[in-house]
């Protein structure tokens, strides 16, 4: 069985980037859904119900084809809501403070801070319909910019995401409307770099 993971912080606490309404739904509602409908998927395969859902989203080929687009949707959006809850911040925290062991790959992957922010930002604003926009380190171990459609991981595709922002409009309608760019900009005030520094080690 999969359960929802507790928020690191209270959900009024990213306010005012990420409000506390669009926080309770985006956890409690969708990330929820996610989790009841990969439970409903392994029923009836208990021997994958143990598995941790890194191993069965890193060869989903090995995924009975009966709930191979089930772990791959619900599953995805199980492990993406995870990893996204935790690489946020609350502002003035010492989470919000770029580390500087980040900035240093950062400046060496894209020649600056600033750099990367704006790639990522274009990244963002270009993704297409529902999906992610991630940092991820490749198997050369060097660091890119990616998205993925819908509830698919970096990890189906051979990534190690370091930091990722959901681009649904879920993530982002209530507060932002249609204006992806401000929720992108909002986000770069909370991001948790500590915790993105620690995807880092080799
Ligand atoms: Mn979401």
């Amino acid at each position: 069985m999969h359960f929802l993971p507790r928020l690191p912080y209270d959900y009024n606490a990213l306010e005012p980037y990420l409000d506390e309404a669009t926080m309770r739904l985006h956890h409690g509602k969708h990330h929820q859904s996610y989790i009841d409908k990969l439970n409903a998927a392994l029923e009836k395969f208990p021997e994958l119900q143990n598995k941790k859902l890194e191993e069965l989203l890193g060869d989903l080929a090995a995924v009975p084809e009966a709930i191979r687009q089930a772990v791959r949707n619900h599953g995805g959006g199980h492990w993406n809501h995870s990893f996204f809850w935790n690489i946020l911040a609350p502002i003035n925290s010492q989470g919000s403070t770029l580390t500087e062991k980040v900035r240093i790959l950062l400046e060496k992957n894209f020649g600056s801070v600033g750099e990367f922010e704006k790639q990522f930002k274009e990244t963002a604003l270009g993704c297409f319909g529902s999906g992610w926009t991630w940092l991820v380190k490749k198997g050369d171990g060097f660091l890119a910019i990616t998205t993925t459609p819908n509830q698919d991981t970096p990890l189906s595709a051979g990534q190690a995401p370091i930091l990722g922002l959901d681009v649904w409009e879920h993530a982002y309608y209530l507060k932002y409307q249609n204006r992806r760019a401000e929720y992108v900009d909002a986000f770069f005030n909370i991001i948790n770099w500590p915790q993105v520094a620690s995807g880092l080690t080799d």
